[in-house]
């Protein structure tokens, strides 16, 4: 190389006849054997030379800016609080899902400190009101939500007397199987429209996954339909949570979504925590097994839209947003380090707060309460600790070929191994990584490469 060149780090990797270089930021160029070859001996040419300094593989003077610019658009996360604020008001709920992470108790338990007192749900706002940001969501989690929705109305119209005014995006994430009339005509008057909820499958399917007093599907379709006609609500999204029963019906689960005018599916694959983990012979899958299940709905996507069905995998858009463009995931999963305590929280109905919702289910991950100031939160050696580890510093994720594009999850790594420090090669979302990169890339060199470009721009950018 030249005296103002030198090689930036980067892997190699041979995939689908190509020869593919992959920095840690997670930019790539192709090379041909002979410009591989070159490489190898040192001996570049201009042309090549410019190649490898625009895909971000040579380092130049002139091209340290734009590096520069990159590590910031990628790691903008952690130049800003926290954007997320998820808040359980009761840990009840109306199902009882196979896999609930939250551990819920039944809907009419008793037992005390389930539900968030209207004291809390104010304290909870005061809390967040500390933020130094002006804009933020606050999402509506649980157990189910609306099975203490008197808080929600506290936190609501409490946040509506707070000084200084803030922007705030209400989101809620419910089963809707205690939705009503009454509940719906408050959630559009305060602007609360971005709905998310769960949608398996088919009735049968789903109605196994998430049983209830009744058809747990019935009521989830009725009202997807009823916000939108009658009370018009645009932003109805649906998660799709895969057990063992689902792996038979990739193809069904994406035709009942569309049948339902939901163009985006999203199969998340269990976590290990929460009920799932002692249901976890019953309802649990290898990473391979969940790996052929997604690899079926995203070809059957494809498939579709080859028809002019427009339809995608949310998980498959946001994998490729992250290998075709610089840009921050708004998504906190999917950012490296992942959100915990850096993009989101979870506030619990006692007024604790964990790192991320999916930490709720581990006392580890809790980093204060809301008793204590926002920065003694954010700040403290609980947060900051996992923000070290999940971006993944340190451990064999750095000498990994798909580092730039991937992220641990601290919680679910405890959870599954028991320790912080995971054994990679035996731990179930590395598995599928090292499952599902290349078959992104091997897509993204075929002739549905502008299919997949077009879904990687539906995944949500911050
Ligand atoms: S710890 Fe896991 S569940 Fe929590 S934000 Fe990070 S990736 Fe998501
Ligand atoms: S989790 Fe696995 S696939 Fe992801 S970067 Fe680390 S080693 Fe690679």
């Amino acid at each position: 190389m030249s005296k103002n060149l030198c090689f930036n780090n980067f892997f190699i990797h041979k995939l689908a006849n190509k020869n593919l270089l992959i920095n840690d930021l997670g930019r790539w160029v192709v090379l041909s054997k002979k410009e591989l070859e070159a490489v190898q001996k040192n001996s570049v040419g201009s042309a090549l030379l410019k190649k490898l300094e625009s895909g971000g593989m040579a380092l130049s003077k002139k091209g340290q800016s734009q590096l520069v610019k990159d590590y910031r658009v990628r790691y903008g996360h952690l130049f800003h609080p926290v954007s997320l604020h998820i808040v359980n008001p009761t840990n009840r709920c109306s199902q009882s899902c196979l896999y609930c992470y939250s551990n819920s108790q039944g809907i009419s338990s008793k037992k005390k400190g389930l539900d968030m007192s209207p004291e809390t749900a104010r304290k909870t706002i005061d809390f967040i009101w500390q933020t130094p940001s002006n804009g933020f969501v606050v999402e509506f989690q649980g157990g189910e939500p609306l099975a203490n929705f008197p808080a929600i109305q506290e936190m609501v119209g409490y946040a509506k007397s707070k000084r200084p005014k803030k922007k705030v995006h209400w989101r809620l994430v419910s089963n809707l199987t205690l939705m009503d009339n009454d509940i719906a005509s408050f959630l559009k008057k305060n602007n609360i429209t971005d709905v998310c909820t769960s949608l398996d499958g088919p009735k049968e399917l789903h109605d196994a996954n998430r049983p209830m007093h009744g058809s747990s599907y019935e009521k989830a379709v009725y009202w997807i339909n009823a916000l939108r006609s009658d009370f018009g609500f645009k932003q109805i999204g649906a998660l799709c949570t895969v057990t063992r029963k689902s792996l038979p019906f990739a193809k069904q689960i994406v035709d009942e979504y569309l049948k339902l005018g939901l163009p985006d599916v999203t199969a998340v694959s269990l976590r290990k925590i929460g009920r799932a983990k002692p249901n976890w012979q019953k309802i649990g899958y290898s990473p391979a097994q969940f790996f052929g299940f997604w690899r079926e709905m995203v070809d059957y996507c494809i498939a579709l839209n080859r028809k002019g069905i427009p339809v995608s995998e949310q998980t498959c858009s946001i994998l490729l947003r992250k290998i075709l463009s610089p840009e921050r995931i708004s998504h906190t999963c999917y950012s490296k380090p992942c959100g915990a305590a850096l993009m989101q929280c979870s506030f619990q109905p006692d007024g604790s707060i964990y790192s991320c919702d999916e930490g709720k289910a581990e006392s580890l991950f809790k980093i204060g309460s809301i008793a204590q100031s926002y920065k003694s939160v954010f700040a403290s050696p609980a947060a900051l600790n996992l923000v070290s580890l999940s971006s993944g510093l340190g451990l064999y994720c750095n000498n990994c070929k798909w580092t730039g594009f991937c992220r641990l999850c601290p919680v679910t790594t405890y959870a599954e191994q028991h320790s912080l420090i995971p054994v990679l090669p035996e731990l179930f979302e590395c598995r599928l990584k090292m499952l599902q990169f290349p078959y992104l890339f091997e897509k993204l060199f075929s002739n549905d490469a502008k299919i997949l470009e077009k879904w990687s721009k539906k995944a949500a950018v911050a």
